[in-house]
């Protein structure tokens, strides 16, 4: 790859759908392809358990801690104090992900919000930021973002330029952009990704999901966030190591790395 130290910002190498190659990724393949940090996202306990154990075994690596709003039926009544544990290790630099999903319809939505205020809440209460899921949900999303003002990360933000610029009023906010910025079709984040100020972008490639075009449907890795960092350095108009480096140092600041 052309490009040096990069950081994908959000990153799943605890799922099983790295169980055939994981070791040889994160030993050899990715940081020969100039990937110099990853953060491992969260999503239950079990993986931010795992996620933990990669962060041990890989300097570069870092991981987060948080139920994601698919995974909090059938949590043990100390779910909170566990995630409070699994965040106090050093290399755990977030609380997420966390955040509500409507896709599948609305049915849960007050649990979804209880589960998330109570992790906003844990975040806050350890000064670590968070990293948001928020998907079909944007009216409830940005309530409570306003109410709480939390740190943290918007992840695979598809939002409006107007969803942007009405939460850009909350500082220390960030939005991350992923391989849906390559689709075809796609308006809205494109958009958005034009008007935000530069200091407060990041990419990611959620791998092993959302694997940017010519790829798309494919088990996606790291490697293919050159793609997407392309796509956003067209649409913000200057050179991509450039676009890279910059928003490198918007998450190593977000996450204290
Ligand atoms: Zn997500
Ligand atoms: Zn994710």
């Amino acid at each position: 790859m052309p490009y040096q130290n990069i950081f994908d910002t959000h990153a799943h190498y605890a799922s099983s759908r790295f169980d055939n190659g994981r070791e040889e990724l994160l030993k050899n393949i990715l940081p020969e392809n100039g990937i110099r940090y990853i953060m491992l996202a969260g999503v239950e306990l079990p993986d931010c358990c795992q996620s933990a154990e990669l962060a041990r075994k890989y300097d570069y690596v870092y991981c987060s801690a948080g139920i994601h709003p698919s995974h909090i039926q059938n949590l043990p009544d100390d779910w909170l104090e566990q995630l409070r544990e699994l965040a106090k290790y050093p290399k755990c630099k977030a609380v997420g992900e966390i955040g509500l999903d409507y896709y599948r319809g609305k049915a849960d939505a007050e649990m979804q919000k209880h589960f998330l205020i109570s992790q906003i809440l844990l975040a806050k209460e350890l000064d670590l930021p968070v990293i948001f899921h928020f998907r079909d949900a944007t009216g409830d999303a940005v309530q409570i973002l306003k109410q709480y003002q939390p740190k943290g990360v918007l992840h695979c933000f598809n939002g409006s330029a107007e969803t942007a610029r009405e939460l850009l009023s909350i500082p220390n906010l960030y939005f991350s952009f992923s391989g849906v910025i390559t689709y075809a079709n796609v308006r809205k984040p494109l958009e958005a990704l034009r008007i935000l100020p530069p200091e407060r972008i990041l990419i990611e490639t959620d791998s092993p999901y959302l694997a940017p075009e010519p790829f798309r449907n494919r088990r996606c890795d790291s490697t293919m966030i050159a793609l997407t960092a392309e796509k956003a350095a067209e649409i913000r108009q200057i050179p991509v190591q450039d676009f890279i480096t910059i928003y490198c140092e918007n998450a190593c600041r977000i996450f204290h790395i």
